[in-house]
């Protein structure tokens, strides 16, 4: 639209009623980190969001990392407020996070002051505010800067995003009071990442969690997009870090994405889908640095794609238990005795594929901690199995896509690109979704085993 504003007369009255029309249409934009670590990534920022009057409200995180060595200034405030939390002296860690933001202010040339916001943060610290409320404080100034840069109303998301006295999401009622909040801003700043208890208790939502934020108001206005601009030009096939260059992901749906960034690829906070899903605005994945690429467009619909998968994702460090015991399934009660013996050790579990006589289950390393042996024993105890084999550190890739579900051989597709790479598969498992075909490998061969099956689907 920005090319037609340029006409003159009557046309750019009926122009500007058209561009009205589209800036009813509310977006909700988020960017990350990385987005926004220096002034020059502001100023990138303020094009993109000045380009459309539709783009209303806007979700910024914290700085991220300027060039890769650097750090994050989430990070920085973790480690500041440790070092206050230890009674040490702060002073000059707490420098270090107020020059990050002089350097934006600065570059951006605004007449604007966190000094005040800077002695609020000290004292708050010294009296040990606690770690949630200060990692908050990244988006809390970064938003700040941003209304002012921007001439948009700031809105603390501590006012609009609601927890309860556990530190659970509150759900129903941040979007009642966020949704009458907005009613009244036409244009706002929300810092993502955090909210507050009815008493103001700061809380934060897990690492990554301004996608969330954004989600919850493109939700609450009911938006017609929910763009998140971040530093790749959308999902990616596989992780960038992982394959070299690897090929975009034009549209996704919501399920496929959340398979997906549930098994690491973390472009996007898992729980950011919720909410936005069950209204059906899609999402958009943009790259600040490249904003004339389309990006990855997420839907509800089922949509056919060129290739069979949508894409590949993983994580390391698990274990399985492999459990094997004849007539194990006309065995009444065998996988609730096990499940009950993870409970009892305070062990979620990952994934549980089961064949006719064995069973695994498949345990995070962070979960587990060591409670591997006594784990085992119990199920050896209870259940009185024929083996217990343990499998420690190991991989879980998960090969993701709706169109395998009307294509066969993907599987073995799958399989014999691992084993043509001289991978063992130690697990397999077919999600009953159909949209997923998860393996389990070594933790040494997670990298060539990602980079073997996106091989043999491009
Ligand atoms: P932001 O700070 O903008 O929220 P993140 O660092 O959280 O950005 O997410 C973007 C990063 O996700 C990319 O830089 C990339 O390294 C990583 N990533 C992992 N898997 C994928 C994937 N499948 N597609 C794209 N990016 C991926
Ligand atoms: N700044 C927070 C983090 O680093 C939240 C986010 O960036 O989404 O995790
Ligand atoms: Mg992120």
């Amino acid at each position: 639209e920005s090319s037609i504003v340029t006409v003159h007369g009557k046309l750019e009255t009926a122009t500007q009623n058209y561009i009205g029309g589209i800036a009813r249409m509310k977006k909700v934009v988020k960017f990350g980190g990385s987005s926004l670590a220096s002034a020059e990534q502001f100023k990138k920022v303020g094009n993109i969001i000045r380009a459309e009057e539709s783009r209303r409200y806007v979700v910024p995180s914290a700085p991220g990392k300027r060039f890769s060595a650097d750090t994050k200034v989430t990070d920085m405030l973790y480690g500041c407020y440790a070092a206050a939390e230890n009674g040490e002296d702060f002073t000059e860690k707490l420098a270090a996070i107020k020059d990050r933001y002089q350097e934006i202010i600065n570059g951006l040339g605004l007449k604007f002051s966190l000094d005040e916001d800077f002695e609020v943060i000290r004292k708050n610290f010294a009296e040990k505010a606690g770690s949630n409320y200060a990692a908050s404080r990244g988006e809390f100034l970064n938003g700040k800067i941003m209304a002012a840069y921007l001439g948009f109303e700031f809105i603390d998301a501590a006012e609009v995003v609601r927890f309860d006295e556990n530190g659970d999401f509150q759900s129903e009622i941040t979007n009642e009071i966020m949704s009458a909040r907005l009613k009244k801003a036409k244009n706002a700043v929300i810092p993502g990442f955090y909210g507050a208890t009815e008493e103001g208790r700061v809380v934060t939502f897990s690492r990554g969690g301004s996608d969330i934020t954004g989600a919850l108001v493109a939700a609450s206005i009911n938006a017609k997009l929910y763009e998140n601009w971040t530093d790749v030009s959308g999902f990616l096939m596989a992780d960038p870090r992982i394959v070299n260059n690897p090929k975009k992901i034009k549209t996704i749906t919501y399920g496929e994405l959340r398979e997906l960034s549930y098994m690491g690829a973390s472009v996007l906070h898992e729980e950011a889908v919720f909410p936005v899903r069950t209204s059906g605005i899609p999402i958009n994945i943009r790259n600040t640095n490249e904003p004339e690429n389309e990006g990855t467009l997420i839907v509800s619909n089922e949509i056919k794609h060129e290739n069979t998968i949508t894409g590949i994702a993983g994580k390391q460090n698990f274990t399985v238990l492999s459990i094997e015991k004849s007539m194990m399934n006309s065995e009444l009660g065998f996988c609730r005795k096990i499940l009950t013996i993870l409970e009892q050790n305070g062990v979620s579990f990952e994934n549980m594929p089961s064949g006719i006589d064995t069973v695994s289950v498949v345990i995070s390393d962070s979960n587990l901690k060591n409670k591997t042996e006594i784990i085992v024993e119990e199920i050896k105890r209870a259940c009185n199995p024929d083996s217990v084999v343990v499998y420690p550190n190991m991989a879980l890739i998960a090969t993701v896509g709706t169109g395998m579900a009307y294509t066969k051989g993907v599987a073995s597709k799958i399989f014999t690109a691992l084993a043509e790479s001289d991978i063992n598969i130690r697990m397999i498992d077919q999600g009953s979704s159909e949209i997923n075909v998860l393996v389990g490998i070594e933790n040494d061969d997670f990298e060539k085993g990602i980079n073997a099956i996106y091989k043999a689907f491009n």
